[in-house]
């Protein structure tokens, strides 16, 4: 098995992670798993200096990345956009405005 950003082949006793996705499952190691954890992070906490660092961070590991991830990632990525500008439109929105400060989401 290999990762499907990185290419990296997976090690007895390392774990991959396993997105579903429309298109199928796509295998993870944990560094680029972790940094896709960390650009949801970003997005979430409205940190666009940090989501555009570790983005660029992730499309460098992923320049040999197969197309299904390629595909995952695109629509991660404009999701997490829409996120990130929701800021502006927070004060016009009151149904987000009323999201608590420390309101930690489950993952998944
Ligand atoms: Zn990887």
């Amino acid at each position: 098995m290999v990762c499907d950003c990185c290419l990296k082949r997976k090690r007895l006793f390392e774990s991959f992670a396993a997105v579903e996705t429309a298109e199928g499952t796509i295998n993870l190691c944990v560094v680029c798993n972790d940094l896709a954890y960390k650009i949801r992070d970003d997005a979430n906490e409205r940190n666009l200096e940090k989501f555009e660092t570790h983005l660029k961070e992730l499309d460098k590991r992923g320049k040999k990345a197969k197309p299904i991830f390629l595909n995952w990632k695109k629509q991660f990525v404009r999701d997490l956009e829409s996120v990130l500008k929701s800021e502006a439109d927070l004060a016009s929105e009151e149904g987000k405005a009323a999201e608590p400060e420390m309101g930690e989401k489950p993952a998944d």
